[in-house]
């Protein structure tokens, strides 16, 4: 007998990970108006239609394992050698990537808190410690109180902008501040997921600083703007020296032939998806005006969604939306808040009407 063990049993760190919660889909009755996973609520283009019925016609067929075409098409618009790009299945795919490549045991990964979920579980799975900073009272990054986490285990650091779930962008002198004090030999993940929604005059653009500082990854996705969710496809900007070990770790074959394809039918349409993108964004106003009616000290909003801050009441408000004849389902944080994506105008019109207000 080898031991007592009667099962395998995982890495102590898989085993103590804390779920992903998706957003809510509605199960029977009345379709929803879902607003719960800051999805696009449109369909895609025609142009794209077309480019995922081309695309799945050999599905025996690896796709291109290299992904060279999308490579390509990414670097030439953002300027860069095709080098200075990963794709990966999801921009979660891509960061997963990142810390496997770059952090494990004992290694530390400071990013905001609240701020995206899937941080604290990506961390824990390459076996790295993740440093919650609460962010500010203003729900923004407290991007001092960063700094001041960083230790000499501090490997990676994430900066979310726009914040997913509370809204604000990280402004650009903060932003500079911020990297001037950050030692060299630290990585640095600006997460741009809703960069394309963002208007704040003054929010850190990842093109606009990639390439002052050497140790800076950017990451941008198709799943929010470009509304490609289902199909996972995300990237990785930054130096060719930092992303070849990211390259080195990412699963062969990960983004499909159909999801190359309608990523770049999706860049070659970028000027209608962001029309879309600037509809959202007036739609944004118009759901942050009404929630702030409501009597909700919601934060400035710069992606596709509208922060709560509900504390305590925040399962009330999920209910009362959820209770509605076409139900709304939202994103609730327990104890926190809730965070509402903007849909279309008719989602939004439903949302506005039916907004309880704090007690
Ligand atoms: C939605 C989201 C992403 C995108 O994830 P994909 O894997 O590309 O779908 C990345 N970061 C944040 C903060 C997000 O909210």
């Amino acid at each position: 007998m080898l031991g007592v063990m009667t099962a395998p049993s995982p890495r102590p760190e898989v085993a103590a990970l804390p779920a992903y919660v998706p957003g809510a889909r509605g199960a029977d009755g009345p379709a929803p108006i879902k607003l719960s996973s800051n999805e696009s609520p449109y369909g895609p283009l025609p142009s794209v239609a077309a480019a995922l019925a081309a695309g799945g016609a050999e599905p025996n067929r690896y796709p291109d394992m290299a992904a060279s075409a999308l490579h390509a098409e990414l670097a030439s618009r953002a300027g860069v050698a095709p080098d200075a790009v990963v794709a990966g299945a999801g921009s979660v795919a891509v960061l997963a990537h990142i810390l496997q490549a770059y952090t494990g045991t004992g290694d530390e990964v400071v990013f905001a808190w609240r701020s995206f979920e899937a941080y604290p579980i990506l961390t824990a799975i390459a076996g790295a410690t993740a440093v919650r900073v609460p962010l500010d009272a203003s729900a923004r990054h407290d991007l001092g109180a960063m700094l001041a986490a960083i230790t000499d285990r501090t490997k990676v650091m994430l900066v979310c902008s726009p914040n997913n779930p509370t809204g604000p962008a990280v402004h650009a002198d903060e932003f500079a501040a911020f990297m001037a004090q950050v030692p060299a030999t630290v990585l640095v993940v600006l997460d741009e997921a809703y960069g394309e929604y963002s208007r704040d005059p003054l929010a850190v653009r990842g093109a606009d600083v990639l390439g002052s500082y050497p140790n800076l990854l950017v990451l941008r996705t198709f799943s929010k703007a470009y509304g490609l969710a289902g199909l996972r496809v995300g990237y990785a900007l930054g130096r060719a020296e930092l992303l070849a070990p990211v390259r080195a770790v990412v699963t062969p074959f990960s983004v499909t032939e159909v999801a190359q394809s309608a990523a770049i039918a999706s860049l070659e349409a970028v000027d209608e998806l962001l029309e879309r993108v600037e509809v959202t964004v007036h739609e944004r106003a118009r759901v942050l005006a009404a929630v702030r009616a409501a009597g909700w000290e919601a934060p400035d909003a710069d992606g596709n969604f509208v922060w709560i801050p509900a504390g305590d009441q925040t399962a009330d408000v999920v209910a009362a939306l959820g209770a509605l004849a076409t139900p709304i389902l939202v994103r609730p944080f327990a104890g926190e808040g809730v965070r509402i994506t903007i849909g279309t105008s008719d989602d939004n019109d439903a949302l506005i009407a039916a907004l309880p207000s704090p007690r």
